[in-house]
């Protein structure tokens, strides 16, 4: 039987599966993310006795996805500083030349949840984690966007709420941005403790579903996608949804006449059907993907 190893590379925690072929996991192991020399001999001895043919990676980034370039697989200006310029795919398999594939972990959850979880069978999906920072993964057309370099949806400029007592942010790279307003970090600054402690209809989170949701708006209005997926942390707090869904009505303004908006926007903006695991199959479906087109 055929083996594929399955890495999702988190700020905080590697979580590493052996799956069969078919997709059927034969194990799961958790680490911590020390720094490169610690923790990468670690994985690469979990995937040595697991004896793999393939290796698919989603990972915390930015990273060098264009597989002409010669840092491809590289983990690339992140501010984790031990991991800035990091090789982390050529560390994993080395010159093997085992299959292997790599995208952010944020693609590598949208592909599952279209393979297999809330945007099942549909071809124009969006993946967001709200957590300790805000990343978003895109499928257009059937493909995983890059482009560029990748989407970086976690940055993009948001126009601040008028009770905003810290409405620039805690991005250190911009003002008004995305993950500067509404990661877990910076609901904890606006409320000055855990957020988590607080009840639904504290002031916080109305805040935090106009920010989500104007980010709902430029992703409708531009990449136009069947499914919004919001997962990580912050969005364990299910009563999210419908503010959030209640507000991108509102700040699209009917100016968008599809149904899927209008009427159906509780099937359009949802969490994700594979929560925690989103990112971990999704790297064993990109192991896959590379296995079977070697
Ligand atoms: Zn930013």
């Amino acid at each position: 039987m055929r083996t594929i190893g399955a890495l999702e590379a988190g700020g905080t925690k590697m979580v590493l599966g052996i799956f069969s072929q078919q997709g059927e996991e034969l194990a799961r192991q958790s680490l911590p993310t020390l720094s490169p020399e610690e923790t990468v001999p670690a994985m690469r001895d979990f995937f040595a006795k697991h004896r793999i043919d393939a290796l698919g990676v989603g990972s915390f980034g930015p990273l060098d996805l264009d597989p002409a370039s010669e840092t491809y697989g590289n983990i690339t200006s992140t501010p984790k500083l031990k991991w800035r310029d990091y090789p982390l795919l050529k560390a994993l398999v080395g010159d093997s030349g085992m299959p292997r594939a790599i995208d952010t972990d944020v693609n590598a959850a949208v592909l599952a949840e279209a393979e297999r979880g809330a945007a099942r069978g549909l071809t124009d999906a969006v993946y967001i984690t709200v957590g300790t920072g805000i990343g978003g993964g895109v499928l257009s057309g059937g493909n995983l966007v890059h482009g560029m370099l990748h989407p970086e949806l976690g940055h993009i400029l948001l126009r601040p709420h008028p009770d905003d007592i810290n409405p620039k942010g805690v991005c250190p790279y911009h003002d008004g941005c995305l993950e500067g307003l509404a990661s877990g970090p910076a609901i904890g600054a606006r409320v000055q403790g855990d957020a988590r402690e607080l009840p639904d209809d504290h002031p916080a989170f109305a805040i935090e579903a106009f920010y989500l949701a104007q980010m709902c708006v430029n992703l409708i209005l531009t990449i136009s996608p069947q499914r919004i997926i919001l997962g990580g942390g912050v969005m364990e707090r299910g009563a999210l949804f419908p503010m959030i869904r209640k507000q991108t009505q509102e700040l699209l303004g009917g100016y968008v006449q599809s149904p899927a908006v209008l009427t159906g926007i509780d099937k359009l903006i949802v969490p994700p059907a594979l929560f925690p695991v989103s990112g971990l199959i999704g790297a064993y479906l990109l192991g896959k993907r590379a296995l079977l087109q070697s």
